[in-house]
């Protein structure tokens, strides 16, 4: 079960015998030593040219925490597409605050922007599937570009359950054309694996997880979900198109 909103959690904690903090870190004590061992084997492996990308997320946030209990941390960045709704902005500043780790915020060329929006309108995305990807072309992926400069492997929160386009995703890739090796410490946890650290840690999380939102990136593309729908179903909702992806992962 997803439990992602304070009331779908309340529901379940009163379903099921409610762990305190201690019980909870052990139940996953499993998953949670093979993620920080996973990074720790890359920041060995791959040393200042390792980054780790956040979205906030609830999997971001918990990479944040994990990263922040260890000696060694790597480079933490952001894609600020400039859409993004304000509790992410607001949770941006609370994790800077909590872990006082640099999170540097990657923004997409004025330039491109002006020319897009020039050219397309303003809410382009809502015209055609080509219209959308331009849209996170220019808003997120010639940021990440420019955000993996000299990088050699980056961490990212994927987990295999959050859609069928990621259930084949590894802890460890294989490297990509330009030779970099995406690392997934969170690959194999569930989201109540998720969530349970979440609570259990106290960790952060995006309000608008509280109101619906199971999956959140930009304002215009991101509404909130209903029950039984999955937890991505509400990114690009007005797409036929079931591949809920940007292209930052493709
Ligand atoms: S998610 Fe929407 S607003 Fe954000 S970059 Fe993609 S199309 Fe543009």
């Amino acid at each position: 079960m997803w439990r992602y909103g304070r009331k779908g959690r309340d529901n379940a904690m009163n379903n099921k015998k409610v762990l305190n903090a201690v019980q909870l870190i052990e139940l996953n004590h499993e998953k949670v030593t093979n993620a920080v061992r996973l990074i720790e084997w890359c920041l060995k492996t791959f040393g200042e040219r390792v980054t780790l990308a956040t979205c906030f997320d609830a999997e971001g946030m918990v990479l944040l925490d994990l990263i922040s209990q260890l000696p060694e941390k790597p480079r933490v960045f952001t894609l600020d597409t400039g859409r993004l709704p304000p509790e992410t902005y607001e949770l941006w500043e609370q994790a800077q605050s909590r872990y006082g780790i640099p999170i540097e915020g990657y923004s997409p060329k004025a330039e491109e922007v002006e020319d897009m929006v020039k050219n397309h309108g303003i809410n382009l995305f809502y015209d055609s599937p080509e219209k959308r990807k331009l849209c996170c072309a220019v808003r997120k992926v010639n940021p990440l570009r420019r955000a993996m400069a000299g990088v050699d492997a980056w961490i990212t929160g994927l987990r295999r359950g959050q859609s069928t386009f990621r259930a084949v995703v590894k802890p460890i890739s294989a490297a990509d054309k330009e030779g970099r090796t995406k690392v997934c410490p969170l690959a194999d946890w569930s989201a109540d694996d998720v969530w349970d650290y979440i609570k259990a840690k106290n960790v952060p999380y995006n309000r608008l997880h509280d109101e619906g939102y199971p999956s959140i990136g930009c304002a215009p593309c991101t509404r909130a979900t209903g029950a039984g729908e999955h937890m991505r179903a509400g990114r690009w909702w007005w797409e036929s198109d079931n591949m809920k992806e940007c292209g930052l992962h493709v």
